[in-house]
């Protein structure tokens, strides 16, 4: 199956099943005519089957295409941007904190993960959804915050969250009530991928944004990764976020004022150690990532001090 209208005028072009990832789900929303991409996915996935959804439709991607938006600059995420753009020739449309990873993909590695050359040689030869399998390119359009975008009749509005990652946007469509949540909200249950982040991202900023949209009326809730809510309570998944970092947090403290000082690879080990659910080796550099960020977040709020070359301790 290419593709599946969820909502009127809303359909999912979903991408292979990515393991720890879920289904890599890209957006085609489509109205009178006009059709808007939002996340194009990774260089393959879902790849050509975009241009066969619209086509489906009755559009022409050559013509009918107004844009091809990315929530973020990730590699799952952005990754298919140009592809789609060389094919359709509609702009690519990216916010300006994360137009860096757009133009130079390799910063991804570079600049926004923690990783060290093992990881970063595993990561790269993975055949896994963070692969970088394609080129750098200039973006068309900068989002900004509050800039709405209009297909056909349904009006867009942007919205920055800068949790996940520092340009993060998430996309509000208010007749249908509907919340593209790119990766600021994802749908895995009890997993940490509820809230990774990158080296620009903030964890002071999502919860900012969560409880921003916590004020919105939403009836659907449409992350980029795995499976929609559709009709259900979003609000539950707001809460079950902010929980998720909460409880890092103060898990982190825990280890922290129990080894009374550590650097982030002990604190990795850690909570590897501690929890329930395996998490996956491929998660290293993005749990050591994450626990930087929280880190810092807990400096700027007075409740652990950086001791220098990577070691932290509790206050
Ligand atoms: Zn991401």
């Amino acid at each position: 199956m290419a593709s599946i209208e969820i909502i009127p005028g809303i359909n999912v072009v979903r991408g292979k099943f990515a393991g720890e990832f879920g289904f890599i789900a890209c957006y085609l929303v489509i109205d009178e005519g006009e059709a808007l991409v939002i996340d194009p996915g990774t260089a393959g996935d879902p790849g050509d089957r975009i241009e066969k959804t619209m086509k489906k439709f009755g559009l022409n991607p050559k013509s009918d295409l107004i844009g091809i938006l990315c929530t973020h600059g990730h590699p799952d995420h952005a990754g298919g941007a140009g592809r789609l753009k060389k094919s359709t020739s509609a702009p690519i449309m990216i916010h300006s904190n994360d137009a860096e990873l757009l133009r130079n993909p390799q910063s991804f590695f570079a600049k926004r993960l923690i990783m060290d050359r093992a990881t970063r040689l595993s990561m790269k030869l993975d055949k896994g959804p963070l692969r970088i399998n394609y080129r750098g390119l200039e973006p068309d359009v900068l989002l900004s915050d509050g800039q709405k975008i209009r297909v056909g009749t349904k009006t867009l509005d942007v919205i920055l969250t800068g949790g996940h990652s520092g340009g993060h946007c998430v996309l509000y469509e208010g007749s249908q009530k509907i919340l593209f949540s790119g990766d600021e909200i994802n749908n895995f249950p009890n997993d940490p991928r509820k809230f990774y982040v990158d080296l620009s991202g903030s964890m002071v900023s999502k919860l900012a944004a969560i409880n921003r949209l916590s004020k919105f009326d939403i009836e659907h809730l449409l992350p980029s990764h795995d499976v929609p809510y559709l009709f259900g309570e979003a609000h539950l998944q707001f809460e079950s976020v902010r929980d998720g970092i909460v409880h890092l947090q103060d898990t982190i403290l825990s280890h922290l004022g129990a080894r009374g000082d550590a650097d982030i690879e002990q604190l990795v080990f850690d909570i590897k150690q501690s929890r329930s659910v395996p998490i996956p080796e491929s998660y290293d550099a993005l749990l050591a990532t994450t626990i930087q960020v929280v880190l810092e977040g807990l400096e700027e709020a007075g409740l652990v001090r950086h001791l220098g070359k990577g070691i932290w301790d509790k206050l």
